[in-house]
Formats: structure tokens, sequence, C-alpha cells
């Protein structure tokens, strides 16, 4: 499995979250649900899609298929307190698909030791475990706790991305498997700099570490100029800006995807851009 690839499937066990730290400040799934008359913070194991990767189709194959990678928890968190009672189920869910790479994402670090499944042991092979880091006090609060747990994958997510962030001291341990990198959207979307990407991505050069500028939010600056990006075109121009590593060119693998928005192998008439039909 290419982990340097994407993540383009979700699964969301579970609903809902109470704000945590600065990131939290805007955070996307509370203006999405208040938008549909909604609250954030009603907390829910979902229903159709809490077993999502053991469901069949009617050919009696996975609807999510062997090799893929899933993003977990992208309307809450994974170590949320009030998913406490629902995680074991998941972890047994996770554990009869080693076939597909589970990627999870979390703000409350400190809880993620005393939430592993008791065989967790040195970590599983198709589990990558991810803290958020916003700013340079939430990179120095949660990455050493990552460190420190014994997982077979780890990673960073900078984001929403609001402030300068130097890791160089985490990358150099060598237990960092991947950065990724995204803006701020929706309302009260705080400014993405150019420079802090830039600096992060040569941080990640620097140590031969992939890092992938996923998004560059709703308020982009570069050469002081602000960009108003609508959240369509934020990958396309993020993933033009070039900071990227390994770059995205003919060597690398990513360049058979879609040769504009690079999300699908084909195109299957997604509405980002269309331009694969062409
Ligand atoms: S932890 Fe994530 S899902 Fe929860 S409030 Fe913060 S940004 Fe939103």
């Amino acid at each position: 499995m290419d982990k340097t690839l994407p993540l383009d499937k979700i699964w969301n066990p579970w609903h809902g979250c109470r704000k945590y730290s600065e990131g939290c400040q805007n955070c996307y799934m509370f203006y999405l649900d208040k938008q549909r008359d909604k609250k954030g913070d009603d907390i829910y194991k979902t229903k159709t899609n809490f077993k999502l990767p053991l469901m069949k189709n009617r050919e009696g194959f996975y609807k999510i298929p062997s090799g893929s990678s899933l993003r977990v928890c992208m309307t809450s968190d994974f170590f949320l307190e009030e998913a406490d009672a629902w995680r074991d189920e998941v972890w047994d869910i996770i554990r009869k698909r080693s076939d597909v790479h589970f990627w999870l994402l979390t703000k409350r670090a400190n809880r993620i030791a005393n939430n592993l499944p008791s065989d967790w042991n040195e970590g599983w092979d198709n589990v990558s475990l991810n803290v958020s880091a916003e700013n340079q006090k939430r990179a120095d609060e949660r990455i050493p706790i990552l460190l420190d747990i014994p997982a077979k994958h780890k990673g960073i997510m900078v984001a929403p991305f609001i402030g300068p962030v130097n890791i160089s001291e985490y990358l150099a341990t060598g237990k960092i498997e991947k950065v990724l990198a995204d803006g701020e959207n929706y309302e009260g979307a705080r400014p993405l700099y150019y420079e802090w990407v830039k600096s992060l991505c040569e941080q990640c050069q620097h140590y031969n570490i992939p890092f992938l500028f996923y998004g560059t939010g709703n308020v982009f600056i570069k050469d002081k100029k602000v960009y108003h990006i609508c959240k369509a075109y934020q990958r396309v121009q993020a993933l033009r800006s070039g900071l990227q590593n390994p770059p995205i060119n003919k060597e690398y693998p990513i360049q058979k995807r879609c040769a504009t928005c690079y999300r699908k192998n084909t195109c299957n008439g997604c509405n980002w851009c269309g331009k694969c039909y062409q």
C-alpha cells in the first residue's frame, strides 16, 4: 500500500465534538452542522456508517476494497472522551480489516496511550496515529507525546495551519512518517502564509520525510497579496504550489493521477475539474 497517496475515503463511526484548543475555534463540523440547524456538540454514534469497513455490497464484496486508506473520525476526534464506550468496537473492526489502512487523527494526544487496544503492543501495521498541530504551542505539546507511544506509523497534521511551525527536532527522531498541512475554512477563517508552508516543506525535505500540502484554506497570503480561494480549488492550488516532498513530477507516481486535481486515478465525474475527460 502506497501511503504517500492522498487519503480519499472517510469513515465517521461517530459525529460531534467538543472544542478543545485554538485550532477548534472555527471547526468546519460545527459550521456545517449549524447550517443544518444542528449542534456540533451533539455527540452520537453513527447508525449505518458505524460498521462501514465491514459492510458488503450485493455481490458480497466489501464496500471498502482491500488496499484502501480510510481517514477516521473527520467530524469528531478519535480519542474524544464521549466516544470511550464505542471505541473498543471500532478497534475490533480495524483489527478485522487488516487489509485496509486506518488513518487516525486527534488533538487529544494525552488520551491516546490509555485508549489503545490491549493487544496493541508495538502498534498495528494497518494503523497510523496522527496528531494535529495547528501552531508551535500545540506542536510542542502533542508531538512529544506521540513520539513516546508505540506505533508502526506516526504522522503530523498541521491543520488548521494558523501559525508558523518548526518541528525539525521531532522530524530528526526519524519516527514521523508523514506530514500534512491544510488551511482553514468557512466563517472566521484565519490566513495561511505561503512562507509558513514553504518552511515546513523545507524541514521535511531536510529530513527526507514525505510532506503533502493538502489545501490552502479560504485565505492564503503570498508576497503580501491576499487570495480568497473557494473550497473547490484549494487543493488544486496547494498541489500546484510545488510545496510537496517529494515534488510532484514525472518520476513521482502521484503524477499518474488526474493531471489537474490529483484526487483520482481516473475521472469519475467529480465536481473538482472534469478536465481529465478532455
Ligand atoms: S477536535 Fe476537531 S472535530 Fe473536535 S472541535 Fe476541534 S477541530 Fe472540531
